[in-house]
Parts: C-alpha cells; structure tokens; sequence
C-alpha cells in the first residue's frame, strides 16, 4: 500500500506520521521529513505507534447492556433516552463529556448537536483538565483563545522559560527542536518547576520552587522588570491596558512564598530582563492549578510589560497536553465556548450561529464543566450522559466519586475503542468507535497548525466513526443538518463559520483552506501572519491587550500534620493517559512498568521507607499502594504519582481517587498538582515477582502490577500475611502445568519456581521477604527463548550467565539499551558524553527521548567513582528505572 501520510494521537506537539501498510499486515512507522512539527523525529510513543494497532482488546460490536445489539437497535435507544430525558427534564438534563482524542470533524458533530440543537452547552471536554486556564488566560489578556507563536520561536530564541513542564518526557520532539537550538546558538534554558525532572536536569537555571508558587514569582518579575526600566514604553502605552493595577497586586514576600533564594531569583529575574529574545512556554504544572488563569496571567504580564510578543523568538506559549485539545477550542468544545472562537455570552455571535446551523436552539448560557458536569451527574441533574473517547473513571479527581456517579446515572453511553476501559464498565450503551489509524479528519497542534489524519486500516468489524456516529443520533432525535457523507463536508461547513461575519474581528478564520481539496490539505497554521499580535492589536473591544492584576494566593487547602505531604501528578516518558493505548506494547512498558510513589530520601528515612519496598499514599478513607522511588530530585514534603496506573493493570494505584476535585475560579480547571496527603510505608510480609506466558490471575493477590511483556507478562506483588512455602500462592495466579523446578531457602525466605513445557519456559516467579532482586528485563526476554541445561538454573538464579549480561532497566526503548549498558561503558572509560553512548550503543539515536536520563547516568557514574563522592544509591535508578 501507498504510505499514508497522518498525524500522532498522542501529545500536542501533533508529529506528522508516514504510515506504511505492508502486504503481510504489518505497519510501519516513520516520522515525516516534511511536517513542520517534526521534520521526521518521532519520540518513543509515536515510533512505537505500530504495536499498538492490534484488536486484542478492541470491542467491535455495539453492546446494549453486555449483550451485542445491531446498530439501528443501539442508536434508536441512545436517540429515544436522550429525547425522552429533555423531554421530561429539559435540554439541561443531558451532557456529552468528550475528549481531546476526537478528531476536530467529531468535536464540531458533538457540540452542533448539544449547542445548537438539544440546547444545552453541557457539553465538556477533557481538555478542560489539560489547558483551560489557558484558554481563560487568553481570553483575559487578547480577549481571544490565541496562543501568538510558533515552533520556529523555540528555534530563534536566546532564553527559553518552561514553566511547569517537563518537555523532555511530556513534549519529546519540540525538547529535542530546543536542544538542537541550545547546541546551535547557546539558547539558554530556565526550568521552573518543583521537582528536578529530566528537562530540569539540563537546564542552565532550575527554580525549584515551592509548589503553587508561580504566580508570586511572575509577579516579582514584573515588578523587577518595571522598577529595572526593562520595559517597552511605547508597546505598552499604545497597545495595553491594565498596568498599575497589576504591578499594585504584586505585593507577595518572593523568597518566603516562593522558597527560592535572594541569589536564585536575581539570576533568573537578571536573565530575563536582559534577554529580549525569550519565550515562556509553559504547561500542565501552571495549568492544573486553582490559581492556573492567575500563572498564565502573571505570565502574560511580563510579556507584555517587555513587548515581548508576536514577534521572532519571543512570547508566552501554552503547551496542550492532547493531540487535539487545540481543534476542540476551535469548534468550541468547552462548555464555557462557542463555535469558531465565537463568544457564548455574546448574543450577536449566538444570533450567527444558530442561523447559519438553521437550529432550532442556541445555548444562552455555559453548561457545566468537568467537574460541575460530574456533580450533576451524581446529584441527579443529569439523567443522560455520553462519554466520548475518553476514560474519566480514572482521570478525573475525586475518580472514585465519579465511578459512583456513573454507577448511580440513570443512562450513560460510552463511544470508545475498547470497552475495557474502568469508565466503560458503567456502560448502559457501547458504542464502538473507529481508532487511530480507522479514522480519518484533522487535528491541530499547540501551534496552530492543522493537520490530517488519514485512515490506512480499513474499519474492523462493526466500528464507525464518532462524527457517523453522533450524526446518526442527531437524525434519530428528529434533527435535520447532520446528513454528512465524510468528515471533508464537516471540515467545510467549520471553515464556512469560521469565514462567518469575521472580517478580521476574530482570530480563526479558515477561509484560505476552505478551497483546498481535503485530501490535499497539507499541514497549516491558521492566522494568516505566522504570528499574532505583533502589530500590537489584540481582539479586546478596545484593540488593546490587558494586564491582569493577579494577586498571589496560597494553595486552595494546606497540608496538616495529618496530610503532611504535597502530592504532585503527571506523566512519565513512555506512556500515554490511561494507558490504554500505549500499555499495549511491551517495548513502552520496559523503561517504567509499575506505578511509584517519588520520595525524597530525608523523608523517605523521616518514615522508614526503603528504596523498592512499598508505600500507601492516603487521605481520608482513600488510598493507594505504590513502590518506593527515592531521590534527591524530589522536594522535601512531596510525593510525586504517575496519573496513568488505573485498574486494569493495578492493585490500588489510581492517584486521582486521593485528588481532591478543587478547580480555578475563572477557568474550572481542576487542581491535579497540589493535595495534602498522608505517606507511609507499607508492611508487607513477603514480595514476589514473576514473568508468565499466560496472564497471571491477580484477583488473591493483596498487591500487584502487572506489565506486558515480549510473549507474555511480567507481574510485581506482595502479600501483607506471612506464608508457608508459596506453592499455594503460585497455584493461585498461574494455571500450574508441565515441568516445575523450584528452590525453597526457607531461613532466608526465598522461594523460586520456573515452570516448563518441554524446553519452552512458561513462568518464573521469585518469592522474597524482601524486595526482589532479580534481573526483570533479562527474564522477561527468556520468554522468548529456549531453555535447557544450565539456563534453567540461571532461571532460578534470576540472572543471565555471562553469555547474557544483564542489561538492567531499560533507559532507551527504541533500542532496548538498559542502564547496566550504559554504566559500564563509562566506568570502562569508553565513553563520556551522550554522543559516546549513542556511536557506542545507539542509545538516544532515533528519538532521542532517552538523552537526558543517558546525561544523568553518565554524570552520576562518574561521581560515584570520584573518591570520597559517595552517590545518592537510589539516584542512580535513574528517574523512573525502579530496579534493575
Ligand atoms: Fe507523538 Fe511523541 Fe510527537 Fe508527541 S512528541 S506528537 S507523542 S511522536
């Protein structure tokens, strides 16, 4: 087949994709050389994009109940609960919670139908949990949702600001744009953020502030700015409004809100002052905030105040976390927007709307937000909800009141790839919808540009389109204007109400594609300039942009001596939201496959916690289980947990159950940073692991985790009771059949199994009263293999001989290359640099996602051979490389 030209359904970076399919059925994967996000780069998640194509866990049928049912039958009762609900309880009664996953033709069905024709504006999305205070910021400051610049400005800065982000592990291929920048022109780099990530270890600067402190910061910076004379005079008398009663808002004591000192402020408040080149890029660490509108703001401000926008290499950029947050704003799909940046609280914009829909209605009002929609929905407001492409069980915070929420609706669709999903359980309807590579329409990225993405499977079994199939609900509920034959017709009718009256009085305005044949649509951004606001005109009434006064605010609830610990979420490199796309590749589970909890060691000793051994994170009746990971480059006071882990393949590790569900005022956005929890360890009475086959049965288990692996899967556990021998336990999780070797030391407490069938291993599971220590990557490849003679022993042993050295965690994935590979190269004086490590190994050669984790090695390798330089132990686990 003819390679496909598509776009990545992962993060906001929005990579172009060459997609090949071979006659065999296999796919392959590349980055395309000539899309303007990527030039060809692709991280770990895209390049392993293949392996996740398989419809092993795909639900192909629509369900009524958990009973196939024929398409007419599913969709005349989605129609009929929906009518029936409006009918008996207003327009107002209905929600559609969809996701920044749908392709911009589904977003624009999704909220035509609840906007223009239910009548409601009680449509919200995910994004609302991604980039709202974004959105919110934007609209404060240009009075529109415009994010001013571009990619190149990356390349063309001399100081790039990234402020709660961690873009090496979250944005790896615009990381990868800035690092090639920084070699080219020595663009400096501050990072501001809590924790010393991976991007914050390769900065020039790290302010590891206090959390929620970033808006006393910004406004020091104004403040400093101002008073230094580092302003443009002219842009702001011209073009701004707002000034004095920002700076007189800026009153908060820098160094005690921000715990940052005197020295640490100064370098970076000197830096940005004396750079005019900067860009402050930031993302979910300023968004996920009750004071997230405030960050963007305080951000904002100090651009302003310097002219520092719309211009080369200089401005604030807001970073979207999903694939297509950016086309859900464009078609207004947060309950708070209208379609094509049209204002829902202006009723000349609402009058345009609805005529050129011909709809019967127009939302007068906004509807309900994530976490207002899920109350309702709990309370009973909402007797009908349909949740479109996203996992929101798991997600959102306060996750188990939603799962109750759901539980208790009286009538929830759920439209998805799998129904496996901790949210589709609650399913009165499942609608199965066409995935990645089915589908086909456009998405944009955090710099505005759109792109296709183009189908190159063909639909497997009964799975549709979400645009085919909210448009057939649309028809079944009596409504005309959903006829769509292709998602092109949907994409023209949104550029025609993008044209719409625009005139330039609105930032979208799509017409210089609306001719373009869609099959042809090459990736573009929308604007026209490449970037706004240089002239100095912004879409406030008065043409002029605003300083908003952004007074600091401690955190909305505090720790106590009973939640004293900060807990702090996010992603880690190789996995995507709920995993339920990137878990499907044993490849992505090798770097991290089980759910932990980051501790720094003073208070890891403080609790008696041990490196590997287990934690409960707690709030009230609420808590997880997770393993220990102890560094340095965690803050005191705080634990960090991966928001991916939910129940599918964990014990108890869904972090959203402990999240309060607080939100910003202005924006609505949750707080997913900043919770007052309780940490302490866990005593459990034995530990195991394992690598089977066939997928073990963690139902006995009272801890477990559970990965796949090349042929099979790898499971980590414990027990909290003491038991004899562990020959029960073992008939308990796996089926037991063929040839059993086992190793019982029962004064060290150690028990070992390796089950065979023929000369083909099965299992291998190792008990211990302590945390296991054996080599996971490397027992997890005899899956693969053959083992007769001595190797069984090695099974045993839980270790290679030296005809199979053990690799240790897995740093690059594109390589498989472990940190026990990289290590010894630079104890072995055979390398020093990244580069070294990349000719030597190829490690961090394809998408260079694993570069900063490689840097780390290396320099922590080299202290630990430094006489009298003893290394933090845990710190050489690297972030994320748990145990070898
Ligand atoms: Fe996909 Fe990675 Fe590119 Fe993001 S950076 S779009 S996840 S390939």
């Amino acid at each position: 087949m003819m390679p496909v030209k598509t776009t990545c359904p992962y993060c906001g970076v929005g990579c172009g994709i060459i997609a090949t399919r071979h006659e065999d059925g296999r796919v392959g994967i590349a980055g395309d050389p000539d899309h303007p996000a990527n030039f060809g780069r692709l991280c770990s998640k895209g390049s392993a994009l293949a392996e996740t194509l398989s419809l092993s866990d795909r639900e192909l049928h629509p369900l009524i109940g958990s009973k196939r049912a024929p398409w007419d039958e599913a969709l005349d009762l989605v129609a009929r609960k929906f009518t029936n609900a409006i009918r008996d309880f207003g327009p107002d009664s209905v929600a559609f919670y969809v996701s920044g996953q749908l392709l911009t033709e589904d977003y624009y069905v999704a909220n035509k139908l609840m906007k223009g024709f239910i009548g409601s504006a009680n449509i919200d999305t995910n994004s609302r949990l991604c980039m709202a205070s974004a959105v919110a910021g934007h609209i404060r400051a240009f009075g529109s949702d415009t994010v001013p610049g571009t990619y190149e400005d990356f390349d063309l800065a001399d100081l790039v600001v990234l402020v709660g982000s961690n873009l090496a592990w979250c944005h790896p291929v615009l990381f990868q744009r800035l690092v090639a920048a920084r070699e080219k022109r020595g663009t400096k780099l501050v990072v501001i953020d809590p924790r010393r990530t991976a991007t914050a270890e390769s900065a020039d600067i790290h302010l590891a502030l206090r959390p929620g402190s970033d808006v006393a910061l910004f406004n020091g910076l104004l403040r400093y700015l101002f008073v230094t004379g580092k302003t443009d005079a002219d842009f702001v008398s011209r073009h701004t409004a707002g000034l004095e009663s920002a700076l007189a808002a800026c009153s908060a004591e820098l160094a005690q809100a921000t715990g940052l000192s005197a020295g640490e402020i100064e370098s970076f408040f000197s830096l940005f002052a004396a750079t005019e080149k900067s860009v402050t890029a930031f993302s979910q660490g300023v968004n996920q905030s009750t004071s997230g509108t405030d960050k963007v703001n305080a951000i904002i401000n100090c651009h302003l105040l310097t002219g520092r926008i719309g211009k080369p290499g200089m401005g604030p950029f807001s970073l979207t976390g999903q694939p297509n947050a950016m086309g859900g704003r464009e078609v207004g799909g947060l309950a708070n927007a209208l379609a094509a940046h049209m204002d829902i609280g202006n009723p000349e914009h609402r009058a345009l709307v609805q005529a050129f829909w011909s709809a019967p209605h127009i939302a007068a009002r906004p509807g309900l937000k994530a976490i207002d929609l899920f109350r309702a929905v709990g309370d009973g407001r909402i007797k009908a909800l349909w949740i479109m492409a996203t996992n929101p069980a798991v997600s959102m915070p306060d996750a188990d009141t939603v799962a109750e929420a759901l539980r208790a609706c009286p009538f929830v669709v759920i439209s998805d790839v799998t129904a496996r999903t901790d949210t589709a359980r609650h399913a009165h309807v499942f609608l199965p919808a066409a995935a990645w590579g089915e589908k086909s329409g456009t998405v944009t990225n955090s710099e505005r540009r759109i792109s296709r993405q183009r189908s190159f499977l063909a639909l497997p079994g009964e799975a549709r389109p979400d645009w085919w199939i909210i448009s057939q609900v649309a028809k079944r509920m009596g409504f005309a204007g959903f006829d769509y034959g292709s998602p092109a017709e949907i994409f023209r009718e949104h550029a025609a109400l993008t044209a719409l009256a625009n005139g330039g009085t609105r930032d979208l305005d799509l017409t210089p594609v609306s001719d373009t044949p869609y099959e042809e649509l090459a990736p573009f951004q929308w604007g026209g300039a490449r970037r706004f606001f240089g002239s100095g005109r912004f879409y406030t009434a008065d043409g002029r942009a605003r300083f908003v006064p952004t007074p600091w605010r401690s955190a909305a609830t505090a720790t106590t001596a009973a939640y004293p610990f900060i807990l702090n979420t996010g992603r880690i490199r190789d996995q995507w939201h709920t995993m339920t796309r990137t878990a499907k590749t044993a490849r992505l589970m090798q770097h991290i496959a089980e759910p932990f909890g980051e501790l720094h060691p003073d208070d890891a000793r403080m609790l008696g916690i041990e490196a590997a051994s287990l934690v409960e994170v707690a709030k009230g009746e609420k808590r997880i289980i997770l393993r220990a990971l102890i560094n340095p480059r965690q803050q005191r006071g705080c634990v960090f947990v991966p928001m991916h882990w939910s129940e599918a393949l964990s014990a108890n590790a869904t972090v959203n159950r402990l999240v309060a569900a607080n939100t910003d005022p202005v924006s609505g956005q949750p707080e997913l940073k900043w919770s007052a929890v309780s940490v302490r360890p866990v005593e459990a009475a034995w530990y195991g692991f394992a690598v089977s086959r066939e997928k073990p049965d963690c139902a006995p288990l009272d801890y477990w985790s559970l990965a796949p692996a090349e042929n099979g899967w790898r499971l980590e556990c414990a027990g909290m009771c003491a038991v004899e021998g562990f020959d029960d336990v073992l008939e308990n999780i796996l089926a037991l059949r063929g040839d059993l070797l086992a190793y019982h030391d029962q004064a060290s407490g150690e028990h070992r199994f390796a089950l065979f069938d023929g000369d083909r291993l099965e299992a291998a599971v190792f008990f211990a009263r302590h945390p296991v220590g054996v080599s996971r990557n490397w027992l997890a490849a005899q899956l693969a293999g053959k083992n007769q003679g001595v190797n069984r022993l090695r099974l045993l042993a839980g270790r290679g001989g030296e005809d199979g050295p053990d690799r240790g965690a897995i740093v690059c994935s594109c390589f498989s290359i472990g940190i026990k590979q990289i290590m010894a190269l630079v104890a072995g004086g055979q390398a020093s640099t990244v580069k070294d490590v990349g000719d030597l190994l190829k490690a961090g050669t394809n998408c260079g996602s694993c570069k900063p984790e490689i840097g780390r090695i290396i320099h922590e390798t080299h202290a630990a051979a430094t006489p009298g330089a003893a290394p933090h132990r845990s710190a050489l686990g690297a972030a994320g490389l748990l145990r070898p």
